[in-house]
């Protein structure tokens, strides 16, 4: 399986969560993504599944994912990875977020990352499916593991922040986790 992602978190996150069942071949820097135009995360997975077997021809999986904030109405959502204005600006985005938030309290400071992650074969079928993991936003970023907004967010029943969990911990409750464990069956499903 091709995976269309650039996002070296990503690939080391799904290696873990999709080991044993696929072998993941990542795209590499020659590879330029199109840019995510999607209003959802389901559109912009698919869509880039659909771009990388027509780029390769490989079978491909593809995830779009990112933080809705309750107080925000769901935002930053899909401009999860642009929220500051640059892609992949992790520690401008979290500063942003942080600002944005500085007087919602506590109570209201409710927040999930949110995974689409599809599959896209070179016959044409597809498929799509979406996992979510909720927590509570803190004041000040916390931990130095995973990546993007890892260190606000504090799962719903931990006490620790995503950044501050052991990585297959972080994968038993991520959203990506879910949403690829959700995948893998049907994906082995329709290559068998
Ligand atoms: P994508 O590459 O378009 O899916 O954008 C994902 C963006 O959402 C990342 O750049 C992060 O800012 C954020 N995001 C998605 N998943 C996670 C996660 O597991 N932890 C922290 N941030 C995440």
């Amino acid at each position: 399986m091709l995976l269309a992602t650039q996002n070296a978190g990503k690939v080391a996150e799904l290696q873990r969560i999709l080991d044993g069942d696929v072998e993941l071949v990542a795209i590499g820097e020659q590879y330029v993504p199109g840019p995510e135009t999607g209003a959802t995360f389901e559109e912009n997975a698919l869509a880039k599944a659909l771009e990388g077997v027509r780029a390769t021809g490989l079978p491909t999986v593809a995830d779009d994912s990112g933080l809705a904030v309750d107080a925000l109405n769901g935002m930053p959502g899909v401009l999860s990875a642009r929220w500051a204005g640059r892609h992949g600006d992790d520690r401008g985005n979290v500063e942003l977020l942080l600002a944005q938030l500085a007087d919602v309290p506590d109570a209201r400071r409710t927040a999930g990352f949110v995974c689409a992650a599809a599959y896209a074969l070179p016959d044409g079928r597809t498929a799509v499916v979406r996992g979510e993991m909720r927590g509570t936003l803190t004041r000040v970023p916390r931990g130095s593991g995973g990546f993007g907004y890892d260190p606000l967010l504090v799962p719903d029943g931990l006490l620790t922040t995503a950044a501050e969990l052991p990585p297959g911990e972080k994968d038993r409750i991520s959203h990506r986790g879910k949403a690829f464990r959700l995948l893998s069956p049907l994906l082995l499903e329709a290559l068998a």
